[in-house]
């Protein structure tokens, strides 16, 4: 069986990442445009860098939970029959010890060339930073997908979705397109969809099912059923 896996802010919540859209809109006390697009960026960079530097610093004080543990089993365990697509930008994913995930929306420990596209792995802050190894002159940016840009890898996931039996979809608000989608289109392919979250999200009715709760009680609990357990 194929499972096709979407991960959203939710699964890492409990690992002490705030998620997005919980409490009040913001994201750490910022508004989106002021932060995720690039005319953020191109307005006020530092502001920009700032952001992102202070989400990267904090991801060295948080470890995955349950959730993300489960998820690394089930690719132990059914290797490439599990395509884990995440629009989260921490590493809690790789961090439990899963090899193959598809971060569509970029990742906060990587830094990208604004002059020749190279993608470099970056532990420390973006102010200041010196220029790409690559080209020698290009600015760096965070690399991670703005609001109004293209995610990352859509032919690699469509192909997924086409071809899976089941499409789960993990804490997610379901209110961040391209990815809101990707029921529909798992669906019309004809599999079957399943949602974890704490509540149900914007899409909950295009899924088969829906269980809500936390995910690092949900996501262990659906994986051994999966398994066998
Ligand atoms: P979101 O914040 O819009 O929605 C999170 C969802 O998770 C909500 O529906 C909420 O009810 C649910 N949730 C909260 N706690 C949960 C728990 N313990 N168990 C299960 N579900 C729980 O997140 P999104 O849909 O991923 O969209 C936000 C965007 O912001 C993404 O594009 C992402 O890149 C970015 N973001 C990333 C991170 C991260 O990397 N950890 C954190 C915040 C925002």
């Amino acid at each position: 069986m194929k499972v096709v896996v979407l991960t959203g802010a939710g699964i890492s919540a409990e690992s002490g990442v705030p998620t997005f859209r919980d409490a009040d809109g913001l994201w750490e006390g910022h508004r989106v445009e002021d932060v995720a697009t690039p005319e953020a960026f191109l307005a006020d960079p530092e502001t920009v860098h700032r952001f992102y530097d202070a989400r990267r610093a904090a991801l060295t004080k948080v470890l995955p939970n349950a959730a993300h543990h489960a998820l690394a089993e089930l690719e132990r365990l059914i290797g490439d029959h599990l395509t884990l697509v995440t629009q989260n930008i921490d590493d809690l994913h790789e961090r439990a010890g899963s090899e193959r995930v598809i971060h569509m929306h970029g990742e906060l420990r990587s830094a990208l060339c604004l002059r020749c596209g190279r993608r470099t792995r970056w532990e420390g802050s973006l102010l200041d930073a010196p220029p790409c190894a690559g080209c020698g002159k290009g600015v760096l940016r965070p690399d991670v997908v703005w609001f109004g840009e293209v995610p990352y890898a859509m032919e690699a996931i469509g192909d997924a979705l086409a071809e899976c039996d089941l499409f789960v979809s993990v804490g997610t608000s379901g209110a961040v397109y391209p990815a809101a989608s990707f029921v529909q289109q798992a669906r019309a392919y004809g599999a079957r969809t399943l949602e974890l979250n704490l509540v149900p999200s914007v899409g909950t009715h295009f899924f088969h099912e829906a269980r809500h709760g936390r995910a690092g009680d949900l996501v262990p609990a659906w994986v051994s059923r999966l398994i066998g357990q």
